[in-house]
């Protein structure tokens, strides 16, 4: 029987007590998966922990810097030393932010060298920095699944968010190396999937998509345009996806980008 059930695995979640992760962390938890929701915002990801704690899961919120070796190993510590193992990675730790856009204000010739490095450091390296620590003890088990983020912006770059969709095609780039290296040199028994979420109505986002008052700018307006379903996506529509490539049932799946973004990337916009 075809088996999506993720019930006693052990998941790892960074960016944990963010929108998308702390939603994936608690329908994992609802599945009866027992989760560490790794984040630099330590009191949210401890918090998210005890409503999932009290609503009958199993959680723990564990402190990490994902840009840090040292860090992931120390929260790897927790998480083994608490649980014992390791059968699924999320990478959610990412994100953007205004100074590593152009905008009327800021052109490509004036985007300051640290915004820039935050952005690509903090999605690429802070994807590839917890694979190398979860993922040696995923060999080590001979199983295991991880699952990136990767976004609409990989496949085609979004205009003004230079950082963000180079190191999110990056992030692309990196699942299918990861999957072939794995298999190559580990274990026939680790997969690698990302998933590209279309366009979320989120913090980081907000203030390129609406206006003050809530309605869209011209930009907000063009997103809704190129969406074939006319609308925003919630991070639960995320999570489904995610659920299925980390279960059996994706037993064959390796190494694939599956974009869940109501049609934006099948609508050439004409
Ligand atoms: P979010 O800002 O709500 O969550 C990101 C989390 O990462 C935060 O809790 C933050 O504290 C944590 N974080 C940041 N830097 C960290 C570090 N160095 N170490 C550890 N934790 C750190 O963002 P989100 O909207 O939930 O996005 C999650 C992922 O999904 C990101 O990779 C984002 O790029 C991607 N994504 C989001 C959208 C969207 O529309 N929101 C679309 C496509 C992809």
């Amino acid at each position: 029987m075809i088996n999506f059930s993720l019930k006693d695995k052990v998941a790892v979640i960074t960016g944990g007590a963010g929108i998308i992760c702390s939603t994936v962390g608690r329908e994992f938890a609802e599945m009866g998966v027992k989760v560490a929701l790794l984040d630099m915002a330590e009191d949210k990801a401890k918090e998210i922990a005890e409503e999932i704690n009290a609503a009958g899961g199993e959680a723990i919120g564990v402190k990490v810097n994902v840009l840090e070796k040292a860090s992931i190993q120390e929260a790897c510590n927790i998480v083994m030393k608490r649980f014992g193992r390791v059968d699924i990675l999320i990478n959610g730790a990412g994100g953007n932010k205004p100074a590593a856009t152009t905008s009327s204000e800021l052109s490509f010739f004036d985007l300051p060298e640290d915004a820039l490095q935050w952005v690509l450091n903090l999605n690429l390296l802070g994807t590839i920095y917890p694979s190398q620590v979860f993922g040696k003890i995923m060999v080590n088990q001979d199983s295991g699944s991880i699952v990136n983020i990767s976004s609409m912006a990989a496949f085609t770059p979004l205009t003004n968010t230079i950082a963000y969709s180079a190191a999110k095609a990056a992030i692309s780039n990196f699942t299918q190396w990861l999957a072939t290296h794995m298999n190559q040199n580990y274990s026939k028994k680790i997969r690698v999937n990302a998933i590209a979420p279309g366009f979320l109505l989120t913090q980081q986002n907000y203030y390129l998509l609406c206006k003050e008052d809530g309605s869209s700018t011209e930009r907000g307006q063009k997103v809704l345009n190129k969406t074939p379903m006319g609308r925003y996506g919630e991070p639960i529509e995320l999570v489904g996806g995610i659920i299925y490539l980390c279960s059996d049932a994706a037993s064959f799946v390796n190494g694939i980008v599956l974009p869940i973004d109501g049609g934006f990337l099948a609508y050439s916009g004409v």
